[in-house]
């Protein structure tokens, strides 16, 4: 039995934020299913939002400016107060970074550079060329291992103990040697990302299972607003590798089929710099209408900005045109498609990461505080990490040793044999469904039918086809034992999260009779704050998914119409 007295499940930025701030006060401990710099966070590519007033346009910015566009984005379902704290932290959570030596870009004076953001009145993306995450999760990859920070890699959390209340532990399946393996701790972080992966078209990694927030709404754990999803804008057509919105933030345009900056008709104000939610809609709607290309895109002409520019400020995006797509933006547009991004959702969680187990914590992406209610602002979810990340580890240090609490080890191990027997059970069927069967199915139909425009008929479908694929879960097959590296065996672990996530968040936009951030019904083309303006909250009882509600904190800004 692995033992550490608080462990924390994900080496993305959130979890290596917590771990940085624990470390040296506790025995602290980072588990994850990939070494930690191969975590989503190194994907990011547009930058963190932070109230600096760098740039020569943005001297009048301000944490509550921040902070009001922050709401805003969100169509008014964000909690106020968390989303205030986050925008007071953000300038010292870019100075710390700077001071352990994140290389950002910089203004010729000097300071750290900016660029415009969608939904954000003010330049205030700052940014490492288009490569943010990469550097941000090297800076504090670095920081742990400074702080001798210990790392179990290559381990997928199937099962979190959770007994009297209270978290006792975790079963972890070893991809090196391929086995189970229990973990008893006295405090757990979440800190294991979003689940955009039960979509087909995704930016995200293919470890972005979600199979973090599956555990814990197995453990009985409850989640909040899973039917908000974000489909970003702009990724690269067939692929659906990000072309980050830095990209506009840096000037680029969108033109579809006839030639017309067709945003001047959705957001005729801020253009293409309208929130992720809108320009994604206005995208799709150019398509669906015939006025895209063939196969179904539009294209992001960069061609204006000058090859200078491009290559300063867009390497990567200009490598991914060019290694994926064989176009250089330098000389072609980039045909671009709305795909799936993030998950606004997660782990219900109260302002400092508490969720409704004391000592079991969430942060990040897997996480729902909430900062980015029905529409996240592009920026503002790799600050989210590392301010969340940050208040959790102080909420659990401001705490220590609290009140002698022992895990229940014996309650683990029963959970690691119970784990064990299952395994056996998939590997005694003589015949059976390949796990992939049921992933690919449910992957297409997430995008069909729970996808940016949403209606009942096809939501009530995808209810019941989702309630098919339980049942063909039943008789889903292992062909070969655990073996290092068996990614049979991951895909047979994560499927059961998969299943109940699509479940969760189809179950949540049926429900959800309005339309409101990303979540556009077509039935209910409205926002409907009398019925609507409050969380979902989904729990599992027994195999039942049980939605309820809870309030929204309006403390700071009154809900309006929300135009651009
Ligand atoms: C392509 C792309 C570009 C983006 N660009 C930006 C941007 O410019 N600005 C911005 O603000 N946001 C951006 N985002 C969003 C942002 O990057 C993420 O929301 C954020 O990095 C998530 O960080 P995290 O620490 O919560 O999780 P991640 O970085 O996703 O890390 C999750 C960790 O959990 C581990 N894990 C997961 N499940 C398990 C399990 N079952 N058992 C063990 N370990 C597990 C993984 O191994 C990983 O270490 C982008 C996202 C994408 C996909």
């Amino acid at each position: 039995m692995i033992q550490h007295d608080v462990v924390i499940v994900g080496g993305g930025l959130a979890g290596l934020r917590a771990a940085v701030g624990l470390a040296g006060q506790v025995d602290v401990a980072v588990v994850s299913k990939v070494h930690p710099v191969r975590s989503h966070s190194g994907a990011a590519q547009g930058g963190i939002n932070a109230a600096l007033g760098n740039a020569p346009d943005g001297r009048d910015d301000s944490p509550q400016r921040h902070a009001f566009d922050t709401i805003k984005g969100s169509d008014y379902l964000a909690d106020q107060a968390a989303v205030v704290r986050m925008c007071e932290m953000a300038p010292e959570v870019i100075r710390q970074f700077d001071r352990w030596g994140a290389p950002f870009s910089r203004f010729p004076d000097g300071a750290i550079a900016q660029r415009p953001f969608g939904g954000g009145g003010f330049p205030r993306t700052c940014y490492a060329a288009d490569r943010t995450g990469l550097v941000l999760l090297q800076t504090l990859y670095e920081q742990c291992v400074k702080r001798a920070v210990r790392v179990y890699d290559e381990r997928l959390v199937t099962r979190i103990v959770v007994g009297d209340g209270r978290y006792h532990g975790l079963v972890v399946y070893n991809l090196k040697s391929g086995r189970f393996e229990g973990i008893a701790s006295r405090f757990c972080v979440f800190a294991t990302g979003g689940y955009g992966r039960i979509y087909r078209n995704s930016t995200n990694a293919l470890i972005n299972t979600g199979s973090g927030i599956g555990a814990a709404l197995l453990a009985g754990i409850p989640l909040k607003d899973m039917e908000f999803v974000q489909f970003h804008p702009t990724t690269q057509f067939g692929t659906n590798i990000l072309i980050t919105e830095g990209a506009r933030g840096e000037g680029g345009y969108l033109v579809n089929r006839l030639g017309e900056r067709f945003m001047e008709k959705y957001a005729p104000e801020t253009m293409e710099l309208a929130p992720r939610d809108i320009v994604a809609r206005s995208i799709q709607t150019e398509i669906n209408e015939g006025r895209g290309f063939e196969g179904g895109y539009v294209h992001l002409d960069l061609r204006h900005l000058g090859k200078e520019r491009i290559v300063r400020r867009l390497p990567g995006i200009r490598d991914i045109c060019l290694d994926f797509g064989g176009i250089d933006p330098v000389s072609e547009p980039i045909p671009v498609q709305p795909g799936q991004h993030y998950s606004m959702g997660g782990i219900a969680t109260d302002g400092v990461g508490r969720t409704e187990v004391p000592n079991f914590y969430a942060a990040g992406e897997c996480a729902c505080v909430s900062v980015h209610g029905a529409n996240r602002l592009g920026g503002n979810s790799l600050l989210d990490t590392v301010v969340f990340g940050q208040l959790a580890a102080e909420a659990i240090a401001g705490q220590w040793p609290g009140d002698g609490f022992r895990p229940d080890e014996a309650a683990v191990i029963e959970s690691v044999r119970q784990q064990e027997a299952e395994v056996e059970q998939l590997l005694s069927r003589s015949q059976g469904t390949p796990p992939y069967q049921v992933r690919d199915g449910l992957q297409r139909l997430m995008v069909e039918k729970v996808g940016i425009f949403r209606r009942e008929e096809e939501l009530r479908e995808a209810v019941e086809a989702i309630a098919q694929f339980k049942r063909l879960y039943e008789s889903v097959q292992l062909t070969e034992p655990p073996r290092p590296f068996s990614y049979e065996v991951i895909a047979v672990l994560e499927l059961k999260s998969l299943i109940y996530l699509s479940e969760v968040t189809a179950r949540g936009a049926l429900a959800r009779q309005e339309s409101r951030g990303s979540h556009y019904r077509t039935d209910f083309p409205q926002r409907n704050d009398d019925a609507w303006l409050r969380h979902t909250v989904a729990r599992l009882e027994g195999d039942e998914v049980v939605l309820s509600y809870s309030p929204v904190d309006t403390s700071h800004y009154e809900p309006k119409a929300r135009t651009y």
